[in-house]
């Protein structure tokens, strides 16, 4: 076992990136039970590998019924303005299930990235 874990977390990453691509492109094909098979499947390298599930990808996973959420087809998305804790719902069509993603976390991810960006220059 020559590999560091950094480089197994990337390697799970890139796993997990394949598989979740594979699993849209079954869910358009209407092959759910191949989609599902490719998310758990993913979920299973995240934990073994310790990394948590790319953010890309997380917020696009029902974890109730295993289904990829695909924006305007399979999901609402819709912001609900709480005064406490203002959030965006994803509904999944498919179970009824709803994501909720606070919103003040993604404000301070998107401040994040411009500082990031900045750095860059
Ligand atoms: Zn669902």
């Amino acid at each position: 076992m020559g590999y560091s874990k950094r480089r197994i977390k990337k390697i799970a990453l890139e796993r997990i990136d394949i598989l979740m691509n594979l699993a849209e492109e079954a869910y358009r094909k209407g092959e759910l039970d191949r989609m599902r098979r490719y998310i758990e499947l993913s979920r299973r390298i995240a934990m073994k590998a310790r990394v948590s599930f790319p953010k890309k990808w997380k917020r696009r996973i029902c974890k109730k019924c295993l289904t990829v959420l695909i924006y305007g087809e399979n999901c609402k998305v819709r912001t609900v303005s709480d005064k406490n804790c203002p959030h965006v719902a994803i509904k999944c069509l498919n179970c009824g299930n709803v994501i909720k993603i606070p919103m003040v976390r993604e404000k301070k991810l998107k401040r994040k990235l411009k500082r990031m960006k900045k750095e860059d220059k």
